[in-house]
């Protein structure tokens, strides 16, 4: 196509060179005449094309586009070309997206586009079966009118969504959903459920093994311990040469013993699928009594030092929680050698409620700190024996954690010192409320 400049340029320099020829061979008026007359036409015509270029535009179907003469043959020609292109562009898109369409209704999971209100923007058939939502009227409601869940509520306010949480379906108690929440684009997000009640029926059979299992051995292992202790205490009963080899048959019962109860408590917690009691925790009467726990189990061999924001609480259930934070701090204790110092900080950071356990102990090399909350994983089993460990400890912490939205983060630097930090969502801060 040629410039449109150039097209103007030369028709405009013919016009003026017919004038100067007109104007030589028969005087300025002819020439004036002509000049006026090839303007006239040549503006009319330009209003012409004009025109029908304004009633195209009203319905641009390439296929009327008007054919132009001059240099609106070209306009035209582009403009036929731009629309060919544009409506080539629109039939890919449309089709992507009915593939797009289709691919996400053959998946098992259900998927629902919320946007930055989390209102629904749109979802897959099985998100509607699982979340009892219909597509075609629910359009623009927000997520949390169909899904009324606290839990849900909880996970949806928080802003950090790392762990999925698990929720009975709305349409079928009987079915287990695992509901997970992705940030994408402008702030909006991608709700994904998934049917998990084969794997939740899976669960439930292993933690009541070890349930059944753990209570069935603790009547026995109570009674072999009570006994073994009562012997050892009665005169006469037990030769010199035999008291060594009964100290360490009560010492290895009252270990089988404290395994024992932790996996009863593990067991309880994990299939405990109520949210925990939300009470206001009074946090400076729990942290004095942590710190007295801490002094005691230390024995004056360690230095346990206590800073706390006294008006940071929280909500959660205060049995649990106590739980928890005490097991970081003992096992701070556990694993600091004499004389060193153990911190427990409480404090609020970016928003979130943050306890924290830093010790000037042995350290935890790199490559153990993602096992540590598995259980029975430990990184020195003969220390964790002789400090009367039984490697459930972290993994209770984070099925308490977990129930509370909280996150464990650990940090250490091996033979220097390890910090275990809980951080709290700001959604389980309590504001003004009378603590407990
Ligand atoms: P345990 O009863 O063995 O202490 P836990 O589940 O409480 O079990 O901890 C798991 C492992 O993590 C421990 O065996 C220990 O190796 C390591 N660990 C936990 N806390 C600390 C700490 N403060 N310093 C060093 N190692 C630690």
């Amino acid at each position: 196509m040629q410039d449109i400049r150039w097209k103007a340029f030369w028709l405009g320099l013919c016009l003026i060179a017919l004038c100067l020829i007109i104007g030589t061979a028969k005087g300025v008026i002819p020439a004036l005449i002509v000049l006026a007359a090839g303007l006239f036409i040549y503006l009319a015509g330009h209003l012409y094309w004009l025109n029908k270029l304004q009633i195209w535009l009203k319905n641009p179907n390439p296929d009327n586009t008007p054919t132009g003469l001059g240099i609106w043959k070209d306009i035209f020609n582009a403009l036929f070309q731009n629309q060919r292109k544009h409506e080539r562009a629109e039939l890919e898109l449309k089709s992507s997206l009915e593939d797009f369409k289709r691919a996400t209704n053959a998946l098992p999971d259900g998927i629902v586009v919320l946007n930055r209100r989390n209102e629904i923007e749109w979802c897959n058939p099985p998100a509607e079966a699982q979340l009892g939502l219909d597509l075609s009227q629910d359009v623009n409601q927000a997520i949390h009118n169909f899904v009324r869940y606290g839990q849900f509520i909880n996970y949806l306010q928080d802003e950090h969504y790392g762990e999925p949480i698990q929720l009975k379906s709305i349409r079928n108690p009987e079915i287990m959903l695992q509901i997970q929440l992705i940030p994408f684009g402008t702030e909006q997000k991608l709700l994904i459920s998934r049917d998990v009640t084969a794997q939740e029926k899976t669960d439930t059979m292993r933690r009541d093994f070890i349930a059944n299992v753990s209570h069935e051995l603790r009547t026995p292992l109570t009674v072999v311990g009570g006994f073994l202790e009562t012997l050892n205490d009665t005169k006469g009963m037990v030769t010199e040469s035999a008291k060594g080899y009964f100290d360490m048959m009560i010492e290895q019962t009252s270990r089988m013993r404290r395994i024992i109860e932790d996996l009863l408590t593990l067991s309880r917690i994990e299939s405990n699928s109520e949210a925990p009691q939300d009470t206001v925790i009074n946090m400076a009467l729990l942290l004095n009594m942590i710190q007295n726990d801490a002094n005691g189990l230390s024995n004056g061999k360690h230095k346990i030092h206590l800073e706390a924001d006294k008006n940071l609480n929280i909500s959660g259930s205060q049995e649990e929680l106590l739980s928890a934070f005490s097991n970081l701090v003992s096992n701070a204790i556990r694993y600091t050698p004499e004389g060193g110092d153990i911190y427990i900080n409480w404090q609020l950071r970016n928003e979130q409620a943050v306890f924290s356990v830093r010790d000037t102990g042995i350290g935890i090399e790199q490559k153990h700190i993602d096992r540590l909350t598995e259980r029975f994983y430990r990184v020195d089993r003969g220390r964790s024996r002789d400090t009367g460990g039984t490697g459930l400890g972290l993994a209770i912490v984070k099925h308490i954690l977990t129930r509370h939205q909280a996150k464990l983060e650990i940090s250490s630097e091996f033979g220097a010192g390890s910090t275990f930090s809980i951080v709290f969502p700001k959604s389980r801060i309590a504001h003004n409320e009378q603590a407990a």
